[in-house]
């Protein structure tokens, strides 16, 4: 008999907003234009204050002749309270008050539910939020025994166009603003406070998007939400998932990044990869790997892989056999998923026994691996999913 998940882990329901008519949408980036530090079309919506690290707050506020403590006040009320409007609570002195209302529109969140849906077994609950030039992202909520994850969007679609996902094939249209990534994770953590349940714990960056190309306002959002006087999230329960960006990766280790890195490889030749992930083609397994071992030595952290099992694809003994091979010598735990269907790929998931026997080669080579459960099916939790079905129907 299936045992009833654990009271805490159900997710509360939000109230939910009418959903307005999205923007069309452009066409993906060629493949040759994924660099993170290329040019790519910049936010229109601006949230000032959310965005905003502490300490540049704090610099803000000091130029401007207040005393840093308004600043952390400020921090504190958006971030810990997760005040809408910092001007409604008596915390905010008039000095504060007087530079917020020269500011303007200091506090404002800036995203709205345009749609919400929760699995059938409470685990799950996925949002569209809309942003406030109307653009549309997607924010999750899972729930385990004892802890909430959330997943948040880093870009509004997606240039990459991997094959299998329902973000990849509807294109790119902007990145997000630092503020909008930390929007998302106020949302959620508003809603786990509305039901008395406990703070948002774990974090991953597997939404919409990929946020090695939008590395500076990723970076400026988890320093805002790692900041012990905020959201007080623990730098080692932030997952930054990428699709294998190799500079991104290098720069991360470079800068010796404290968040866990999942880089997607899902093909264990340059050919197979490339067929799922056009970002393969830029770059091959040999350099993308390297990168990961630079990584793994500048940050004392290991790599999680993440390997979509696609029946028939990349699902074999084989292929297990060359993945191990390609891991050796590389700190990592791989993760395997089984496909999330999507309306353009035809591809289906692996079947248990045979992701069991994958799983089972990949132990017998040494590597470490999680066959993962597929959450919220029903709540079309893949990344860009509900977008897209939001959008076409
Ligand atoms: S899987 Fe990630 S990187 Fe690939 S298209 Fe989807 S959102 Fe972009």
């Amino acid at each position: 008999m299936a045992q009833s998940p654990p009271v805490e882990s159900r997710i509360p329901a939000l109230p939910t907003f009418s959903l307005g008519t999205a923007a069309g949408l452009p066409p993906r980036f060629p493949v040759d234009r994924m660099s993170p530090s290329e040019t790519t079309p910049q936010a229109t919506a601006v949230i000032p204050w959310i965005g905003v690290a502490r300490a540049g707050l704090e610099a803000r506020m000091t130029a401007d002749g207040l005393s840093a403590t308004h600043a952390q006040t400020l921090f504190r009320l958006l971030h810990r309270e997760l005040m809408p409007d910092p001007l409604a609570s008596p915390d905010a002195l008039p000095p504060l008050r007087r530079w917020l209302e020269a500011r303007g529109e200091g506090g404002r969140r800036g995203v709205d539910v345009a749609s919400e849906i929760a699995s059938a077994d409470g685990l799950t609950r996925k949002y569209l939020l809309r942003l406030s030039d109307g653009q549309t992202i997607e924010t999750v909520l899972m729930g385990f025994t004892g802890r909430h994850t959330a997943c948040v969007s880093t870009q509004a679609g997606c240039a990459m166009g991997c094959v299998f996902c329902a973000t990849g094939q509807m294109g790119f249209v902007r990145h997000l603003t630092a503020g909008e990534i930390v929007a998302q994770v106020h949302h959620v953590q508003s809603a786990l406070r509305a039901a008395g349940q406990r703070d948002l714990r774990n974090l991953v960056l597997m939404g919409m998007g990929e946020p090695l190309n939008n590395y500076d306002a990723v970076m400026t959002a988890l320093e805002i939400l790692c900041d012990t006087c905020g959201v007080n999230l623990g730098p080692s329960r932030v997952t930054i998932s990428t699709v294998g960006v190799v500079p991104g990766i290098r720069r991360m280790a470079r800068e010796r990044r404290p968040y866990p890195l999942a880089v997607s490889l899902h093909g264990s030749t340059d050919e197979e990869r490339s067929a799922l992930i056009p970002a393969g083609r830029r770059w091959p397994l040999t350099e993308l790997l390297d990168a990961c071992r630079d990584y793994t030595e500048s940050t004392g952290h290991l790599i999680f892989v993440e390997w979509t099992l696609i029946a028939g694809r990349n699902d074999t003994e084989e292929h297990a056999t060359r993945l191990g091979a390609l891991l050796r010598g590389i700190p990592s735990h791989v993760n395997l998923i089984p496909l999330n269907p999507t309306q353009a790929f035809e591809g289906t998931a692996t079947a248990r026994d045979a992701a069991q026997t994958f799983q089972r080669v990949l132990r017998e080579a040494g590597i470490p691996s999680t066959l993962r459960q597929r959450r919220g099916i029903d709540v079309a939790a893949g990344c860009g999913q509900l977008r897209s079905q939001t959008t076409t129907s």
